[in-house]
């Protein structure tokens, strides 16, 4: 018989998938002899047994909840229906295997009713039982019927207003005068509030497990990649009460800074409160360090516990306590969300410190957040000139300028219209989730540290100002005031989430990458990783930028950028439209003047490391003009008849011109443009070997799909180049000459291509069009379509198709070692530099990657992170 119930001494921190991460974190604590109430969880598999049919709660879980339930009186001494004079109080705390911040709701002080509140009045006083039961009433409206919150907030308010009198001075008549509306207020929604304890808490239950397909939960899961069949758990615990006295209070506490990573307490806590007031932003809450001095006990209980927590789970915690009448205790831990700067200065710290080695560091950094350490900051001229509009606190780290909006709905419209925005509100909540994925940066003026605002842009990566007080915002009319200055929907701001600052107007931003734990970082993945990086580059900015980004050499140079500056395309022109001989060479010459220059630069830029040049490979007609002024101004130019200029353009489209007339297919019907360019390409290397620098020439034939093309390429270039080092007088340099693979028949012939090339690299960008059928430049069209249907999850362009594309990479492989089994093979298109990917390449015995320069720090730790995972296996 399955077991649905796991009380608190009988789970696991491991036990994730069963009991959810909270279940199984206050499971562990518990065993640990932390001070944790009792309680019991009840697992995910029955929230997807319930979802799936209901009928599963009478018929299996309401008999073992009854006994959890019993047992929980049993372990507290309190009892939870029935007018006893010990009342056991509950929470009612969702929980899935991954957390899901905010995203379903908790119902507190479960078990109160009309009775049970007037004997915990005369045991306590009558604000703190009728603060408990108005709280039960609003909570269970909101999760049980989805009763708005703020319904009741007006109806409080309205009673304060028309007494003259603050809640807590409300007499016992008064009190209960108010919990009869609340109960009004469910009755207008054809509701009512369950009087029964256990009618209560299977209500609750049963609603948590609903909530696990609200739109905001699965829009969470989808934007994390969390599956939809995961379920939730319930946890059910014993209440404790931080709204007791001025010696109780409740907080949240990271045990490092999520922002900076800096190894100090960083939180949050309210005195006298309860839940989640901390992270409301209702009352503002007090830095956790001012605790020691209003409960210095309960403080050093903190501290103990907080670094028991650490040592045991080897990472920072994000904590969540209470404290009733000076006693500590511990509601929640888990390892905290941070930015990716904390991020990697944990990771390193915890080295330090012996916790952790080295590979579980370089696992503990997610590759996909590594560009938010190299990405913008303010530029430092223009900062100082900005003007500041308003200070803030430093919510998460970044920078950005946006127009300003008010909602998560503009966010989203102005966004779609490919806006950049800034979302300014008061807070933000679980609803305003779209809406700040698209923003470049999120403003509030209210809450703190570990606001929603807050804690959701560190997760994201998103720049955030939380609590910026001098800021008035009015949701309502648009408009963001502060001192005198009024900004309106679509006013720009610019804002640094590192200083909490934000400007007027727009201010450039530059990329740092001068950050040494990064560099540490990334040495040791490069210690351990066994696929090496390299970078897709060729102007002299990116071959820089990759070889500082620890590129460990240039996998794919493409050579069509040679063509396109002012004079060269018309040079290329003269050349493609050349009528005679003479015409051919005189462009040809001058071509090569200019692509000499270049592999010039290129080689000296990248110094000792290799560099694959890839020959031309577009068509033809992309290098001709189309617009018939243009063909007319050419044509002057090249002192041609412009009817003759324009029907030779005509004849050169294509219909097809990515399966058209291009690769290898023009090197061999115009072999003169890639001999110019293997001349260019040695003719360089030869001034340079001359000049000290040793030049090893690697030349990678695109479009290969025949045996017999590369033969022909190869060999008319391997004798012009024979020729050229024969002119040179010169001992011949080594060289190599390789292919790209890239159509689907050179994978499967691959052995036959492996007798002719000295490397391979995958070209998965025209491998994925040509296998799928898919033109890369029209995906855009479906693809969305695809996805909302889960006919792709995922864009094949950006991440490999390992079920197929991925196969045939695997054929040819496996095919070229048999042939050659050290031949060098890399993979050089957009892919190469996708962390998701990276894994799958080192499986299949991939020797290198290649990818733009800025994603190479990313795919350094990836690589390394693909073989510390294959070696654990
Ligand atoms: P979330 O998943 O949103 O963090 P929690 O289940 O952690 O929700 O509940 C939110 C807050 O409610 C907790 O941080 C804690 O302050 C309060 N809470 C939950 N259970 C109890 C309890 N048994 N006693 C006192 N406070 C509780
Ligand atoms: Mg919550
Ligand atoms: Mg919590």
């Amino acid at each position: 018989m399955t077991k649905w119930i796991y009380s608190f001494e009988e789970g696991h921190a491991d036990d994730k998938a069963m009991l959810g991460g909270k279940g199984a974190n206050l499971a562990e604590m518990t065993n640990l002899g932390l001070p944790v109430p009792p309680g019991f969880t009840i697992t995910t598999q029955s929230c997807m047994q319930y979802l799936a049919a209901p009928s599963f709660f009478e018929s299996d879980l309401k008999e073992e909840v009854l006994k959890a339930v019993a047992d929980l009186e049993k372990k507290s001494g309190k009892f939870f229906s029935g007018n006893e004079s010990s009342l056991l109080l509950v929470s009612v705390r969702s929980g899935a295997k991954f957390s899901m911040p905010g995203m379903m709701d908790t119902i507190l002080n479960l078990g109160l009713n009309d009775l049970r509140v007037q004997t915990l009045a005369e045991q306590t006083s009558p604000d703190f039982a009728y603060n408990c039961y108005r709280r039960l009433l609003q909570m269970f409206a909101d999760v049980v019927y989805g009763i708005p919150k703020e319904q009741f907030d007006e109806l409080l308010a309205f009673f304060e207003k028309n007494s003259k009198k603050k809640v807590q001075e409300f007499s016992l008549e008064e009190h209960q005068a108010l919990i009869d509306q609340y109960k009004q207020l469910y009755r207008e929604h054809y509701q009512s509030f369950p009087q029964s304890s256990k009618e209560q808490l299977y209500a609750a239950i049963k609603a948590v497990f609903k909530s696990w397909n609200n739109p905001r939960a699965e829009v969470y899961r989808n934007l994390n990649d969390i599956p939809h069949d995961l379920g939730t758990a319930v946890n059910v615990q014993a209440m404790v009460f931080g709204n007791s006295d001025q010696e109780s209070g409740t907080g949240v506490v990271f045990t490092r800074n999520p922002a900076t990573g800096e190894n100090r307490l960083f939180g949050e806590f309210l005195l006298n409160a309860q839940g989640e007031d901390v992270v409301a932003g209702i009352r503002t809450p007090e830095p956790i360090a001012a605790l020691q001095k209003s409960l210095p006990d309960a403080y050093e209980d903190f501290l103990k516990y907080a670094a028991i927590l650490e040592k045991h789970y080897k990472d920072m915690q994000d904590i969540e306590f209470t404290i009733e009448k000076g006693k500590l205790y511990i509601l929640q831990t888990r390892n905290g969300k941070r930015t990716a700067k904390a991020s990697l200065k944990i990771a390193l710290d915890l080295v330090e410190e012996e916790l952790i080695s080295q590979q579980e560091a370089l696992l503990r950094v997610a590759p996909a957040t590594i560009n938010q350490l190299i990405h913008p900051v303010f530029e430092e001229e223009a900062l100082g000139q900005a003007a500041l509009l308003a200070q803030g606190l430093p919510a998460s780290p970044g920078a950005a300028t946006g127009e300003i909006v008010f909602t998560a709905e503009r966010a989203k419209e102005c966004h779609s219209l490919g806006k950049k925005v800034i979302l300014v509100r008061q807070e933000t909540s679980p609803e305003d989730i779209e809406g700040m994925v698209v923003s470049q940066a999120i403003v509030t003026s209210h809450g703190g540290m570990t606001s929603h605002a807050a804690v959701v842009a560190r997760g994201m990566g998103t720049c955030c100002v939380a609590g910026c007080g001098e800021l008035t915002i009015q949701e309502e009319n648009k408009t963001l005031v502060c001192g005198n200055v009024v900004l309106t929907e679509g006013a720009l701001i610019s804002v640094d989430g590192s200083s909490g600052r934000i400007y007027l107007g727009e201010i450039p931003t530059v990329l740092v990458e001068n950050n040494q734990e990064l560099q540490l970082l990334l040495s040791w993945a490069d210690e351990v990783a066994a696929l090496k990086v390299r970078a897709n580059a060729e102007t002299i900015q990116d071959l820089k930028t990759a070889v500082r980004f620890g590129a460990k050499g240039i996998g794919l140079a493409r050579t069509e950028h040679m063509f396109f500056g002012q004079e060269r395309i018309l040079e290329m022109r003269r050349l493609i439209l050349a009528d005679n001989e003479l015409e051919t060479r005189a462009a040809l010459k001058k071509l090569l003047a200019f692509q000499e220059d270049d592999f010039y630069q290129m080689f000296q830029t990248i110094g000792d490391k290799p560099m694959i040049v890839r020959l031309l490979d577009p068509p033809m007609h992309e290098f001709l003009p189309k617009d018939p002024l243009e063909i007319e101004q050419l044509a002057a130019k090249l002192r041609k008849p412009p009817e003759t200029l324009a029907r030779k353009i005509e004849q050169l489209q294509e219909t097809n011109p990515m399966l058209g007339h291009r690769g290898c297919r023009l090197g061999i019907t115009q072999p003169d443009i890639y001999k110019m360019q293997a001349e260019a390409i040695f003719k360089s290397a030869i001034r340079l070997s001359q000049e000290g620098l040793t030049v090893k020439p690697e030349i990678m034939i695109p479009l290969i799909a025949e045996k017999r093309e590369l033969e022909a390429v190869k060999h008319f270039l391997v004798q012009h180049i024979d020729k050229l080092f024969r002119q040179a007088r010169i001992q011949p340099l080594p060289y190599e000459i390789g292919t790209m693979i890239e159509l689907p028949r050179a994978c499967l012939i691959a052995d036959q291509l492996a007798q002719e090339a000295d490397f391979f690299s995958f070209g998965t960008n025209d491998l994925t069009q040509m296998t799928y059928g898919f033109s890369r430049d029209d995906i855009g069209k479906f693809i969305g379509a695809y996805k909302d249907r889960d006919i792709l999850t995922f864009d094949p362009f950006q991440s490999l198709d390992q079920t197929g594309v991925g196969q045939l990479m695997k054929i040819a492989v496996s095919k070229a070692r048999q042939l050659k089994p050290q031949l060098p093979i890399g993979v050089c298109g957009e892919v190469g530099g996708d962390p998701a990917s990276i894994p799958f390449f080192q499986e299949i015995g991939v020797t290198y990657v290649s990818c733009s320069p800025y994603r190479v720090p990313a795919a350094r730790l990836a690589a390394a992170q693909a073989n510390i995972q294959q070696e654990r296996q």
